[in-house]
């Protein structure tokens, strides 16, 4: 990094902290040597007006793009908003379809992209940085630090992985969604644990399932605008019970075990020999296909799953078995158009000594699968530095393993923050498919924070130009919901444990 770094005014401004500082200059050229195209000055001594007497002038050759941040400075600033007009800016996006360039002076605001996506993520940069005007006692106006930026993300497919939990409430999976945009990721994959609402087949899901196809189709939409594509899950071998291993419970045959033939005895695993299996799995994928929007990738999980036991599976080498299904899986996902993902820990066998340090939860019978998958199935190689989570080794051998064997392949962190630059870093050295955060039961508290922020930095490559405040950035995702339930401000429900006051 060759700068003349200091963040601490800018930081300190976009947290709202009473912080009495000297006026600070925060100039960044090439903030991230992996992302030379970034650069990024912003003045905090010289604040400007954001308001009705500043005018917006968007370059875009997408007309949609100034429409767009004209409805949607509307909508964050009303009438207090600047006017936003097409015209040209003078500005030099680097040529990809996601990157912007913005300035901010005494004399407006500019915003040049080459896409309708680039300006809404120049947009959000600039939101970021946007607070009140001083010294009235509601708002009359805004104002923001004279900035210059030039940017671009260091790779293209940046999604965030969430659990749609029984415990988790809808509003949360919105909010989440939307900070997701907000910090530019582009992809949301929903995992919906048993609360997805089948039409076809309601015995797939818990009783009252919160993740209804209409809140399906409002969260689709919403994603839509805001640039983040919602990717449907369904875990078609293991994790088949729609429920934590360690709750022992199953979203199905708790309730309804007139389906255990659909299941390996004990229920983890689907049953692959059953022609049944691979029939409902179909129809389920095509339903939720159809519900997200028709997206262009489709994960079928795969994660965690143990061999197959019933005295039909056993008849056919587990491989085989398991191989003729998700080949099939993948092969009708192709069939609507989209491209299949699978967790990657089945093709990794234990007691190989290349993984030793890794995520491997295969046998050398599944760890075939990378010789007999079709090679354009995503393989999601989750790696959470378990044992060291501070690790922010630079090399993934496994990435490199499924890259050299021909699968496009996504970086998969979880907790081990200080990991995520280095993989997204090193998925883009080997030219890897993506990055995919997973949050898992984590989606609280300061972990959400800190998974939601390494991972927007990692993926998109940035220190600067967005997110300098989670805190921020999650309320003003409140202020476009417009909530007004207690339990859906800040990061966690509750301040206190409600059963505290029990007795
Ligand atoms: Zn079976």
């Amino acid at each position: 990094m060759k700068s003349k770094v200091k963040l601490f005014g800018c930081a300190v401004m976009a947290m709202g902290l009473a912080v009495v500082a000297a006026p600070v200059t925060t100039v960044v050229k090439s903030a991230d040597p992996a992302n030379p195209y970034q650069t990024y000055t912003c003045d905090t001594a010289v604040y400007v007006p954001f308001d009705a007497t500043t005018t917006v002038t968007v370059e875009c050759p997408e007309p949609a793009a100034a429409e767009w941040i004209k409805s949607h400075f509307k909508e964050w600033f009303g009438k207090y908003g600047p006017s936003v007009k097409s015209g040209t800016t003078g500005l030099k996006p680097a040529s990809d379809p996601e990157a912007y360039a913005a300035s901010v002076d005494e004399n407006g605001v500019k915003i040049a992209a080459n896409t309708l996506t680039g300006a809404r993520w120049a947009a959000y940069t600039l939101r970021q940085l946007v607070i009140a005007k001083r010294g009235t006692f509601t708002t009359e106006g805004f104002i923001m630090p004279k900035l210059s930026v030039v940017d671009r993300p260091h790779l293209e497919f940046r999604a965030i992985h969430l659990c749609w939990f029984p415990e988790v409430r809808p509003q949360q999976m919105e909010r989440s969604i939307r900070l997701a945009a907000f910090l530019k990721f582009n992809y949301a994959i929903i995992e919906p644990w048993g609360m997805y609402e089948s039409k076809k087949h309601p015995w797939w899901h818990w009783p009252n399932p919160t993740m209804t196809q209409a809140e399906v189709k409002r969260l689709v939409a919403i994603g839509k605008d805001l640039g983040i594509t919602l990717i449907p899950q369904i875990n078609c071998y293991g994790h088949a019970t729609s429920a934590r291993g360690c709750t022992i419970k199953h979203a199905m045959l708790d309730i309804t075990p007139e389906y255990e033939p659909l299941f390996e005895p004990g229920g983890w695993n689907w049953c692959l020999s059953n022609p049944e299996t691979q029939r409902i799995l179909r129809e389920l994928i095509a339903e939720m296909h159809e519900n997200f929007g028709k997206p262009p990738y489709f994960h079928l999980g795969c994660d965690e799953a143990v061999n197959q036991t019933c005295p039909e599976c056993v008849k056919t080498p587990n491989a085989e078995l398991v191989c003729r299904h998700i080949s099939g899986l993948a092969d009708y996902v192709k069939s609507l158009g989209a491209r299949p993902m699978i967790w990657h820990d089945m093709l990794l066998a234990r007691g190989d000594p290349r993984w030793k340090d890794f995520v491997h939860c295969g046998n050398k019978e599944t760890a075939t699968l990378a010789d007999t998958l079709p090679k354009d199935v995503i393989i999601c190689d989750w790696q959470y530095s378990y044992g060291n989570m501070k690790e922010a080794r630079k090399d993934w051998p496994t990435m490199k393993y499924f890259k050299e064997k021909g699968f496009p392949v996504a970086g998969c962190p979880w907790r081990n923050f200080n990991a995520m630059k280095p993989m997204a870093d090193y998925i883009s050295q080997i030219g890897g498919f993506g990055f995919i955060e997973t949050t898992w039961h984590h989606l609280r508290g300061r972990e959400w924070e800190q998974m939601f922020m390494s991972a927007s930095k990692a993926a998109w490559g940035s220190e600067v130009s967005h997110g300098v405040s989670f805190q921020r950035s999650l309320r003003l995702v409140g202020h476009d919901m417009k909530i007004t339930d207690y339990l859906d401000t800040g990061y966690l429900n509750y301040q206190v444990p409600p059963a505290w006051w029990a007795n």
